[in-house]
């Protein structure tokens, strides 16, 4: 690490005061400090940054561009002050002027440019590339308005606009000096020159892509990578034109595409909403950023047909593939390739993740909108088509239906998934579990015609982020007990391994899970008004609301405890708090009503004497990054609930497990590889597995009432949904929730994500769970052992799998003087 000069650090945050807000130490706020605290901290910076560039041109080294409509980074501030090594030095500054470091960190909004967990793994994943040295750009939107602020307004989730920019943001520079022009729409005449097809583009409307670039601060290496987020703005010259001609509509027109273009992120998780701006977002990043890739290679090599050595495009999801037909855009027109030289170099430039098998999820863009809105990327899609289905028929002869099924172009739609895989030359799932089902079930025709392009990727979580700066205490623990290597090396924690044994250990590690209770109740005290009690078992469940991710039955079994005291107020019970925290799509109905559903419980429940506290609901408002950290570090109970089969990986289950929570979750994802480390007797593990649940749905035999029939106490709790035991202003408050579990809707049968099913086994898991934790030794062993084998699941293991078997990179060494 470099020496960090405290009084040019100070010196560097008077500076700032004086030239940003004309004011001295003394007199600036809180909020003025941030910003200059921001400005010393990126002067800190700005030095790796240069000279990670200066050795990126020397050697001309390969790059990964990871392309990702969303990167869910949190709060900058103290993870790069973490990373530059800078903490200590910069604790002392601010002791000595008279501010807390923490306070300073809880100025900075979070920007919030992802929905949930794929735009934070985008964001784990570059602070492992930048820690273990690899040149890497990421690729995305600057969202005018990241994630809506989530306010909660008796008890229904009330969306508000993330103004983040609004005070300027100190992390993010403009780079005018790499704009360039990204067009939509109007047609593409053929023209024959030189016995050759040229395509021109014309009647085109254009915006001009503006790049921001933040400096990803690798962990005490001096590597700084960039992420480079593509703002809109009109493009000028093009305006004045055409108020010379005349045209004042179109120029109009040129103006709102840009100011409308990256307004918002799209709030959908796991949901395609088929909304064409949204395309046009996709194509307009994707576009800006491929262009600016091949003018720098260009830079520095003169052959483009060795582009594959030096760049490597990551589609994160299929939101970015209309990349695989940019570039092959760029290559023929703006190149002057042939087909076949132009494919050569696009199908091993780009590959393609997949993070979801659930047919909501698949982006089907229909034809008319996709070849209006991209003319001549459409025909190229096209002509991608039509090679792949002869291919298809020479493999399969005479099978049509083959034919259909695979087909990129098919039913009006243009299926970017199958784009995806066909021009990729990798296709990776998140987890073993997940890849297994793609090969097998879901993209099992793929599988047979490239098997060579499968494999697996399980996720992984920064533990500089979700540990070091989360978990200050714990962190120190672990260091005290194993050293920092941890910090760089997670499989270090094994070290900790004889600790679960040791009482001494068990009772610090105790401790230190009780001061982070603390730390959360202090939250929720100041947040929502209401006591926890920290020696109450912190049962946690934080994530998007989804159906699949199960809420609902988590929120059924509270209720379904709540009975049980009720009717039995003398029975032994050791006290819960049920946390939530959790967002849903604005337009995701039953979503939103499960939301108030645990407002409503909670409302209920906390108040009634008769339980005298010893099961409170506690749903955090606005859950984000920052709130997240808390989380993490205070809970004992980690939910990871998803309906078998439904969630590709996840990664929060990751980051309780290395903060020392258990899992108490299905055989889904990447839970399956958390067991598999941590033991099974070190989890709580119950409900169908998912190859149980994909036979239910392939044969449809599966029926609720049946369940709802025979069980008097299920039934109940189903009843209390529209009887108004929670809702006595508006009995049919929960009617929608009801019928969902009791009727089919719309082509979907009723409990489709097997509620009912799985209640008893989750009933049992969880009481188990609660018996458990009575035994204080053994559950500080349990949690300890959960830390000890987190190891696998740092994204500095995914990266190096993503390195070794996709991108191929090497390693940069910045010299440190
Ligand atoms: C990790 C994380 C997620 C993903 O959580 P899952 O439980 O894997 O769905 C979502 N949001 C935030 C803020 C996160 O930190």
């Amino acid at each position: 690490m470099r020496k960090i000069s405290k009084e040019a650090f100070r010196a560097n945050i008077e500076e700032a005061l004086k030239v940003k807000f004309r004011r001295r130490i003394d007199e600036a706020t809180p909020q003025m400090i941030y910003h200059a605290v921001a400005y010393a901290v990126n002067a800190l910076i700005a030095d790796d940054w240069m000279e990670t560039q200066e050795e990126l041109r020397k050697e001309n080294a390969k790059r990964v561009y990871y392309l990702s409509m969303e990167f869910l980074m949190g709060r900058a501030l103290g993870n790069n002050i973490l990373n530059l090594g800078a903490q200590k030095e910069i604790r002392e500054v601010l002791d000595e002027i008279g501010f807390d470091l923490n306070s300073i960190e809880d100025k900075e909004p979070d920007p919030a440019l992802g929905n949930g967990g794929l735009g934070r793994l985008a964001a784990c994943f570059l602070d492992s590339l930048a820690t273990l040295g690899y040149p890497a750009y990421g690729c995305g939107i600057r969202y005018r308005y990241g994630m809506f602020r989530q306010k909660i307004v008796d008890g229904y989730q009330v969306e508000a606009p993330d103004d983040w920019l609004k005070d300027g943001y100190p992390f993010e520079l403009r780079r005018p000096e790499y704009a360039v022009e990204v067009r939509f729409g109007g047609y593409v005449n053929t023209e024959w020159v030189g016995g050759k097809s040229i395509f021109v583009h014309e009647g085109y409307q254009a915006v001009r892509a503006v790049p921001y670039d933040m400096p990803i601060v690798g962990y005490g290496n001096h590597v700084v990578d960039t992420l480079r987020i593509w703002d809109a703005e009109p493009l000028a010259k093009f305006n004045l034109e055409a108020f010379d001609r005349g045209d004042y509509v179109g120029a109009v027109e040129q103006q709102d595409l840009a100011k409308n273009l990256v307004e918002v992120l799209y709030p959908n998780d796991n949901h395609y909403a088929g909304k064409e701006l949204r395309l046009k977002q996709q194509y307009f990043f994707v576009s800006a950023s491929l262009q600016t890739a091949v003018k720098k290679f260009k830079e520095h090599n003169d052959d483009i047909h060795r582009l594959p050595d030096k760049a490597v495009f990551q589609m994160n999801d299929t939101h970015p593939t209309v990349a695989v037909a940019e570039l092959m855009r760029i290559l023929l027109d703006d190149e002057g390739l042939g087909w076949d030289e132009a494919w050569e170099i696009t199908s091993h430039c780009c590959a393609y993740t997949n993070h979801t098998i659930m047919n909501e999820a698949l982006e089907k863009w229909p034809l008319e909108l996709f070849a209006r809105l991209l003319p001549r990327v459409y025909q190229i899609v096209e002509e991608i088509n039509r090679r792949f289905l002869l291919q298809v028929m020479q493999k399969f002869p005479g099978d049509m239906d083959k034919v259909r099924k695979m087909a990129i172009i098919n039913d009006g739609q243009v299926k970017m998934a199958h784009l995806a895989i066909v021009a990729g030359f990798s296709v990776n799932g998140v987890a073993r579990l997940h890849t297994e089902i793609l090969k097998n079930q879901e993209l099992h025709d793929f599988y047979e015609m490239f098997p060579e392009k499968f494999n697996n990727k399980t996720n992984g979580i920064t533990q500089r982020r979700f540990l070091l700066h989360a978990n200050p205490l714990l962190a120190d623990w672990c260091t005290k007990k194993v050293g920092d290597g941890w910090i760089t090396d997670l499989s270090k924690l094994k070290g900790l391994i004889p600790y679960a044994d040791d009482p001494a250990a068990r009772e610090e590690f105790l401790k230190i899970k009780y001061e982070n209770k603390v730390r959360l109740a202090e939250y929720i005290r100041k947040h929502n008004g209401i006591e926890v009690d920290p020696n109450s078992i912190f049962d946690v469940q934080v994530k998007r609301l989804h159906e699949y991710k199960r809420q609902l039955l988590n929120i059924l079994n509270v209720i379904y405890l709540y009975n049980q005291l009720k009717d039995n107020p003398e029975m032994e019970f050791v006290p819960r708090t049920f946390i939530f925290g959790a967002k849903a799509a604005a337009g995701y109905a039953i979503a939103k009503e499960t939301i108030k559903l645990i407002n409503s419980v909670a409302d209920i429940v906390n108040n009634d004497p008769a339980i005298a506290g010893r099961i409170r609901v506690v749903f955090i408002e606005d859950y984000r990054v920052s709130n997240a950290e808390l989380l993490f570090a205070a809970a004992d109970i980690s939910e990871q609930i998803s309906t078998a089969s439904k969630e590709a990986s996840g990664t929060g289950n990751m980051k309780f497990m290395l903060n020392g929570a258990l899992t108490l979750g299905t055989m889904d994802g990447a839970n399956v590889e958390i067991v598999e480390e941590v033991g099974s007797e070190n989890a709580f593990i119950f409900g169908l597995s998912a190859q149980e649940v994909i036979e239910l749905e392939h044969n449809g035999s599966y029926d609720p009432k049946l369940i709802f029939n025979d069980n008097a106490d299920i039934r109940r709790v189903l009843m209390q949904l529209i009887n108004g035991t929670f809702s006595p202003r508006n009995p049919e408050q929960f009617r929608r929730i009801y019928n969902s579990l009791l009727s089919s809707n719309g082509g979907n049968p009723a409990d489709r994500f097997f509620i009912l099913k799985d209640f008893r086994s989750y009933d049992q898991a969880r009481r188990f769970a609660a018996e458990k934790y009575k035994d204080r030794d053994w559950w500080a062993r349990a949690a300890i052992l959960n830390i000890a084998h987190s190891g696998k699941f740092s994204s500095d293991r995914t990266i190096e799998e993503y390195v070794q078997d996709i991108w191929h990179l090497k390693k940069l060494e910045i010299p440190c003087e």
